[in-house]
């Protein structure tokens, strides 16, 4: 078996090149954005065919023969693989034209890119996406044959969950990036503070799962990841370490038998609770009904949101501003409505040229 693997240098990218040594799976292509150094290492270790990167004024740093560069290099990359399954751990919008690509070409997508789902699920054949996500994996091992009635995954609460909302105000960028359970990349870690990560999600299992039927709530020690209600009456819960590998093995795998993470220890967890996401601290949450009716509206959603994280780093937008940003763009574009994916890309651009122009 071999791999390709897009976004190698990043958080989801190490885990799985953990998972390939684990299982002996070999890698046939790495592709990374501007850590060369971690790159290189990589490459030494994996020895991959191809590799690609961001920019090019990097490819002379880099210890290879076959390098592609920029996001046209990505595709280019992909069309001269064979490997069956590309690892789509790609960050952001760049993901999208990838996952296209791979499923284009007939490949299993391994997706932990969620934002090509929230941005075009509708044009995404969903029978070659296995997610990596630990919520989508959780829901896809709790459900089986009986008929459910309603999905949940959980949210950790992000960076801010325990702070006064005056306080929340005033947050800066670094703050947010102090994520209570997890260790992920900077743009999900924003996305968990604002709850945005959690609203992907919901778009992303109605994608996957074929159900508007699902919602979140708050479990702080973020070791339930998905609960599925049944028409029974009865409710089941997917608990599992904090760590990606095992979502990461078994859309590698499909079947995994043996330890990936220790079991949970139920005394050390001791008392769990659950919380509603509340609209004052999570502004986002106002739009989540609006938007499971309108999954269209995901592309509007997501570049708004590119844009106001690149605003909140720069201090340009204070915390809820980032917030008021996204709804205010939300309803300007409400009624836009992508016919193919071209015009997904339009409405990408011209989101963000209201945000960078307009706004
Ligand atoms: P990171 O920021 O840690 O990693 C992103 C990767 O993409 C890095 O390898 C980065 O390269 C690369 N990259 C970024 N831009 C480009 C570009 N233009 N060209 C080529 N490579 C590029 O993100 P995460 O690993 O945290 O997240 C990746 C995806 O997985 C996101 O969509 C996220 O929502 C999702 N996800 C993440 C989880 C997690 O636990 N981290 C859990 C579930 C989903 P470099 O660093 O070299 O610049």
């Amino acid at each position: 078996m071999s791999i390709v693997l897009l976004g190698s240098t990043g958080s989801i990218g190490v885990n799985t090149l953990l998972i390939a040594s684990h299982y002996n799976i070999k890698v046939e292509a790495l592709v990374a954005g501007r850590n060369i150094q971690l790159l290189n290492q990589q490459i030494a270790k994996y020895n991959p065919k191809y590799v690609a990167i961001a920019n090019r004024e990097d490819i002379d740093r880099v210890n290879h023969d076959n390098i592609f560069c920029g996001d046209s290099g990505i595709l280019e990359l992909l069309e001269q693989t064979d490997s069956p399954t590309i690892v789509n751990a790609l960050v952001g919008y760049t993901g999208l034209s990838p996952t296209l690509k791979a499923i284009e070409l007939g490949r299993r997508v391994a997706l932990a890119n969620k934002e090509s789902l929230v941005v075009a699920g509708e044009f995404i054949d969903m029978s070659k996406i296995v997610p990596i996500d630990s919520e989508h994996f959780g829901l896809w091992y709790l459900m089986g044959e009986r008929p459910f009635s309603k999905l949940y995954v959980t949210a950790s609460g992000g960076a801010f969950r325990d702070w006064d909302i005056k306080d929340m105000q005033r947050a800066t960028f670094s703050q947010a990036l102090k994520h209570p359970n997890w260790s992920m990349g900077n743009k999900i870690t924003i996305d968990s503070a604002t709850m945005t990560n959690k609203l992907f999600e919901l778009l992303e299992a109605k994608w996957l799962f074929n159900t508007s039927n699902i919602d979140a709530v708050i479990e702080k020690k973020s070791i339930i990841h998905a609960l599925a209600e049944f028409k029974d009456g009865s409710t089941t819960a997917h608990f599992a370490g904090v760590d990606m590998k095992l979502p990461i093995a078994f859309a590698l795998r499909g079947k995994v038998e043996e330890e990936i993470l220790a079991p949970v220890n139920l005394l050390e967890i001791g008392a769990l609770e659950f919380l509603p996401i509340r609209e004052e601290r999570y502004p986002i949450w106002e739009i989540k009904q609006h938007l499971l009716d309108n999954p269209h509206l995901g592309v509007v959603v997501n570049a708004v949101n590119e844009e106001a994280i690149k605003k909140f780093e720069r201090d340009e937008v204070d915390f809820f501003g980032m917030g008021k940003m996204v709804l205010d763009t939300y309803r300007k574009f409400d009624n836009i409505k992508a016919r193919d994916i071209e015009e997904i890309i339009e409405i990408d651009r011209e989101v963000r040229n209201y945000i960078i122009g307009d706004y």
